[in-house]
């Protein structure tokens, strides 16, 4: 059994862009900054084997903003940084009739097919309504970090912040066996 843990990017992995009381996602690397005070967190799921992943909608790369080459390049930052296995991007903009811009479960599923996991047992972790929708819509744990875009949908659990999701990731592996499974396919 391969199981996952889906990071939202924006706000969740990386810090967004201040742009005066507003923010933005990154348009450039030089704007690009990877939150380090979660490495260790990360370190202790990929320890119990999880395999981790970002999803990000990026409905700017049809306009530019960014460039999908400067996309690329920050994304090799993130996964290098936090050993992520991928990031899973929609890059389409809002009106295309995508089935991968979340909240529609696209990129997961595309995921689970490619690198056969097992989405039931699997987790995601944001801040917004509409990661906790498509885990939903997957059969996956949504664990919601407390924030203004939270939303008044379904969500399995909600959180203070980062460490506390990673730990509540931890407790309902460990109550559904998943943790014991994953540590006997341990070489
Ligand atoms: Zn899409």
């Amino acid at each position: 059994m391969k199981v996952a843990v889906f990071f939202e990017r924006d706000g969740v992995l990386i810090h967004p862009v201040s742009e005066g009381a507003a923010v933005r996602t990154p348009h450039r690397l030089e704007e690009f900054r990877v939150r380090e005070d979660i490495v260790e967190a990360l370190g202790q799921l990929r320890a119990a084997g999880f395999r981790l992943f970002a999803t990000t909608n990026q409905p700017g790369v049809t306009s530019g903003a960014p460039t999908r080459r400067e996309l690329d390049l920050m994304h090799t930052v993130l996964c290098r940084k936090l050993s992520l296995e991928a990031v899973l991007v929609c890059p389409h903009p809002a009106d295309d009739a995508c089935t991968c811009r979340k909240p529609l479960p696209g990129l997961l599923r595309e995921a689970a097919h490619q690198y056969k996991l097992d989405l039931e047992h699997s987790f995601v972790v944001s801040d917004r309504w509409e990661d906790a929708e498509l885990a939903d819509a997957v059969g996956a744990t949504s664990v919601l970090i407390r924030s203004k875009t939270n939303g008044s949908g379904h969500h399995d659990y909600i959180v203070p912040d980062f460490s506390a999701a990673v730990a509540k990731v931890m407790e309902v592996a460990r109550d559904l066996g998943t943790l014991r499974v994953l540590s006997e396919q341990k070489p």
